[in-house]
């Protein structure tokens, strides 16, 4: 039995709460009334069916909280307003003052940007940057104020794959919280808290959500007395909760996750391999192509591949601004997870010193596969290539 597939389309399908309407309702409500005080009073939002105002818990967004729990074998998820949201949450819950980070290069930049922008200055922590395949560069890292591990597998830009078993276990032995975003793979591909990682962030803005039409993020893990921290003093004090209207569109997306995830694997699998063979492409970076430096580790905990690659022309980086503009196609535009391919150079406006910090180049092209089918893609790519 595939459970996966019925957490996808039927948890949460409770008809006879909802007048046997095959969808649930969006709960439009700011709050929840009571006959007697006392049943007002004895209410314990972490527990099921139990609502008292809607910036605590909201029963739409909770059904899609339930859904993302059993995909990750979490015993608890909360939504948010944003994968920032979450991803701050997660920062917020596991450190205090003065407390170290130990974070991948190659994380999602605005997270970085949050060490530095706040972690730092307001609240007097640190970070070490790890590239995350060496784990004796781990261990080096840790001191005795390190509180948590920021990862993403594969990460962004280039698609660099990490052993996270490996990485959960270490920091197990040091009583170190691992992090980790796993949008890119959605609990269909990766479970990173089967390998030992104790909190996944998802932001539902990409696959989950699916048609490029919501914002929202969620936190996840096996840890019952972090998640009810994560929901009292992060998400309802904070206040960043995920809307019903948006936990109602994740619900609609989530249900055909792994028809689109695995039509985008397929389409980003052609693409990969016709861009491989290209004379004029110096560099694929994509998690299916068995070249991957790190294909035993992706073969161990990845079940599909994400249709997001990077790829490197023979051509300075102004041609390869050139090359995406004659793609027709790609839309050039920043996020991915829809139905529609985009295309950017992330990295086009960086300084030297980002640059040198990621090790990556100014003329990397990163492609995201929609929908529109392998052969029209790579008929786009193909004459946008001739042009060069
Ligand atoms: C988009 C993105 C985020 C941020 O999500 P938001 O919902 O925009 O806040 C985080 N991680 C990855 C990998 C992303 O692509």
């Amino acid at each position: 039995m595939d459970k996966d597939l019925l957490s996808l389309t039927h948890t949460g399908d409770e008809y006879d709460k909802y007048l046997n309407a095959v969808v649930p309702p969006i709960f439009l409500n700011s709050l929840h009334v009571f006959e007697k005080f006392e049943d007002y009073c004895n209410v314990d939002v972490f527990e099921e069916d139990n609502y008292i105002y809607g910036r605590s818990s909201n029963p739409t967004v909770h059904i899609l909280e339930r859904k993302i729990a059993e995909l990750e074998h979490g015993s608890r998820a909360v939504a948010f307003a944003s994968g920032m949201a979450a991803a701050t949450a997660a920062i917020m819950t596991t450190c205090k003052i003065k407390s170290h980070i130990i974070c991948m290069r190659d994380v999602y930049q605005p997270v970085k940007r949050f060490i530095h922008g706040v972690c730092i200055p307001k609240f007097d922590m640190s970070v070490t940057y790890i590239w995350g395949n060496d784990l004796e560069e781990i261990e080096q890292a840790i001191n005795p104020n390190t509180s948590l591990i920021i990862l993403e597998s594969p990460a962004t830009f280039v698609f660099r794959v990490i052993d996270l078993k490996q990485v959960a276990d270490l920091a197990k032995k040091h009583g170190i919280k691992t992090y980790i975003d796993n949008t890119c793979l959605t609990p269909l591909f990766q479970k990173p808290l089967d390998l030992g990682i104790d909190i996944v962030m998802h932001t539902m803005s990409k696959y989950i959500g699916g048609h490029s039409d919501i914002i929202g993020g969620v936190l996840v893990s096996k840890d019952e007395d972090l998640m009810r921290k994560i929901m009292s003093e992060m998400r309802e004090w904070f206040g960043g909760v995920l809307g019903p209207m948006e936990a109602w569109l994740a619900i609609r997306g989530i249900r055909t996750l792994n028809a689109r995830l695995q039509q985008h694997q397929t389409i980003a699998m052609d693409i990969a391999d016709f861009l491989e063979k290209s004379p004029k492409v110096n560099k694929v970076n994509y998690t299916g192509l068995a070249s991957h430096p790190q294909a035993d580790i992706i073969k161990k905990q990845q079940k599909g591949h994400t249709s997001l690659m990077s790829l490197e022309l023979d051509t300075t980086p102004d041609k390869a601004v050139e090359f995406i503009n004659n793609l027709h196609l790609f839309g050039k535009g920043c996020s991915w997870g829809g139905f529609e391919s985009l295309v950017l150079c992330p990295l086009y406006k960086a300084s030297e010193e980002e640059l040198d910090f990621l090790k990556s180049s100014r003329g990397l092209i990163r492609l995201y596969c929609g929908l529109e089918g392998s052969e029209n893609l790579i008929e786009d790519l193909e004459r946008a290539l001739k042009m060069l």
